[in-house]
């Protein structure tokens, strides 16, 4: 399997185009030891061929062109080797790239049944998308099931690879209406994406409103774990101005203090740890700090735009 961070950022991007917080103004200036960074996208490929999209960000436009795996094949006047798109949860920055994907192209859609309906039922913009001929398909991700998606025409054949969708908790956005939520099954609300391929599997999770047995599992015995690492502290938005929330209200658990991340997760894991999904406030931006210096430390290791792994 080949995984392409295709973005590494947070909503918003860093730098993000109205913070002038001290990540993003030094970058800005120049004065700060950090990189640009697009919002939060991956794309992975079981077979080097066909790829699929985990999420499709606000940027998705711009990553696939910056992208040469994803050029439409040669010799062909129309197409793309993008066969799906995963999606993690209905939020803006989950969704909202699927707007790029408007011109006439058929390819499946993943997703928890509770997030097709918000994108299919509150959001007519996205109609478009079935403009296509034939239309674009949705199929189901059930959180504790295992989908197992086969290329060929076998049906006796191994699966290609095996997804495993799994809850994390978390809520449905803001923007979805009172009425429509209460008739949606919580658990469907934000899930992490577990495949594998044989011995070989990766977890992806931008968002893990806290820790809990149950990915927790699933991350620690993949090969890679791309977890979320949008917060340095909980109180990061309060103290650079940035927000009203704490990290958890806004459903990520913090990197540090003795109940974050960096502390809870598994030390006996044999998973190569990376944190993506990172604000432009958090301090592990500043390769110069001691907070990126920690992370490092503790054996995570932070995800950057183009940054690729085979399994
Ligand atoms: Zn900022």
């Amino acid at each position: 399997m080949h995984v392409k961070v295709l973005g590494s950022a947070a909503g918003g991007g860093f730098p993000q185009w109205n913070c002038a917080c001290r990540n993003c103004s030094g970058l800005r200036s120049g004065s700060l030891r950090a990189t640009a960074r697009t919002q939060t996208q991956l794309a992975f490929s079981p077979d080097g061929v066909v790829w699929f999209l985990l999420g499709a960000s606000p940027d998705l436009r711009t990553q696939i062109a910056a992208t040469r795996q994803l050029d439409p094949p040669a010799g062909d006047s129309t197409g793309t080797p993008i066969g799906g798109i995963f999606l993690p949860s209905a939020d803006v920055d989950s969704v909202m790239g699927l707007l790029h994907l408007r011109e006439f192209q058929s390819f499946f859609l993943f997703s928890t049944p509770a997030v097709q309906k918000i994108v299919r039922s509150e959001n007519r913009i996205f109609d478009v998308l079935h403009r296509a001929e034939p239309p674009v398909q949705w199929q189901t991700l059930s959180p504790g099931g295992r989908l197992a998606c086969r290329f060929g025409e076998d049906p006796s054949a191994p699966p290609t690879f095996i997804c495993s969708p799994v809850s994390v908790g978390g809520s449905f956005p803001d923007y979805v209406s009172t009425d429509l939520i209460r008739s949606l099954a919580s658990p469907e609300s934000v899930i992490a994406l577990r495949f594998e391929q044989g011995a070989k599997s990766f977890f992806f999770a931008p968002a893990l409103p806290d820790i809990s047995g149950e990915w927790l599992k699933a991350a620690a015995s993949s090969s890679v774990a791309f977890l979320d690492g949008t917060f340095w502290s909980d109180d990061e938005l309060l103290a650079t101005g940035r927000g009203q929330k704490t990290a958890r209200e806004m459903g990520h658990v913090p990197l540090s203090g003795r109940d974050g991340l960096l502390a809870q997760f598994p030390a006996d894991s044999a998973a190569r740890k990376i944190l993506l999904h990172i604000n432009n406030t958090n301090p592990i931006l500043d390769e110069t700090s001691a907070e990126h210096r920690a992370v490092l430390d503790a054996g995570f290791e932070i995800a950057y735009d183009g940054m690729e792994c085979t399994l």
